[in-house]
């Protein structure tokens, strides 16, 4: 089996030092298998994203010495490859259209938080009939497409990070949103956790190494694989980078993106070899290398379960 792994930023900022771990954990692991590193652009927030910012992306990707094998791609341009899985789902009745509106939802949730329950749709428009639908749309409301999660499935994986992780259907927060702005007679916007999936599966993703940030992601994601019918990958969930106080380091922060540290002056080898180290420690204890000699003693084995 060939390795091949991937990163995928958005672009709606500059490179983030995260993504650059990740994308250095993902370089170091295809490297060390003779594997393919992807180069994803998850665009699908055409609000948010910004050429600019896939500029300073790959620019700073380059720049630390991550080339890619294949890509970049781009998730705007692969929008029919979406909305065909959407139908699919839509054909085997593993997803439906539901039209509630922003203060019914709200209203679920006050509710529900009034019983002391965590918030959750209680998929109430699972079984309406295409006239119901139409009732909707002609009070001119749009329907958003959802993804039916069953509250007893139990779903389970041997991350190569963290061990075996179950997560139980009903912690998912009910049936998921795959697409919105969309109708009876048309799929609107592709969403995050199905266009991920649809591309892990079109571009034979063997590992998806990605932030700790995602863990309830992936368990949608396994469901959204067996549903499509595809070969679920090995997951491995790294620690994330924090700050002095041990929360997610973020844009308050101060320098959070590649740009922030050429500016003060740091070289690529070095950032780097630092990023490297967030996580992970090498066999020998060795501290100062380069990312094609990290990447001969990579392995999940000397990654941290906690941040960084
Ligand atoms: N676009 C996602 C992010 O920036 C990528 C998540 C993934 O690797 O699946 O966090």
């Amino acid at each position: 089996m060939t390795v091949r792994v991937r990163i995928a930023p958005s672009p709606t900022g500059n490179l983030h030092i995260g993504t650059a771990r990740t994308a250095v954990f993902n370089w170091l692991f295809a490297r060390h298998h003779g594997g393919q590193f992807i180069l994803r652009v998850e665009d699908t927030d055409t609000e948010r994203s910004r050429p600019e910012f896939t500029q300073n992306i790959t620019a700073g990707l380059q720049w630390l010495g991550l080339n890619w094998d294949e890509g970049p791609f781009f998730q705007s341009e692969r929008l029919d490859l979406y909305r065909q899985a959407i139908q699919t789902l839509l054909d085997k009745g593993l997803a439906y259209r539901a039209y509630d509106t922003p203060e019914e939802l709200d209203a679920m949730r006050t509710a529900q938080k009034a019983k002391n329950q965590a918030p959750r749709y209680d998929n109430r428009h699972r079984d309406l009939t295409e006239a119901q639908q139409r009732a909707f749309e002609a009070e001119g409301r749009q329907a958003v497409i959802r993804f039916k999660i069953d509250d007893d499935r139990t779903i389970q994986w041997q991350d190569l990070v963290r061990g075996t992780m179950t997560w139980q259907g009903s912690d998912l927060g009910g049936d998921m949103v795959i697409a919105r702005a969309s109708s009876v007679d048309s799929i609107g916007q592709p969403l995050y956790n199905l266009a991920v999936v649809v591309d892990d599966m079109d571009m034979q993703i063997t590992h998806v190494i990605r932030g700790e940030d995602h863990i309830a992601n992936t368990a949608k994601q396994i469901l959204l694989y067996e549903a499509l019918g595809g070969q679920v990958p090995e997951f491995a969930h790294t620690p994330l980078i924090l700050n002095e106080k041990g929360a997610k380091l973020s844009k308050r922060d101060g320098v959070t993106s590649i740009s922030d540290f050429q500016k003060l002056g740091f070289t690529a080898e070095a950032l780097a070899n630092y990023m490297t180290l967030l996580g992970w420690s090498a066999p020998d204890g060795e501290e100062v290398f380069t990312l094609p000699v990290a990447a001969e003693k990579f392995s999940f084995d000397r990654v941290n379960k906690a941040g960084a």
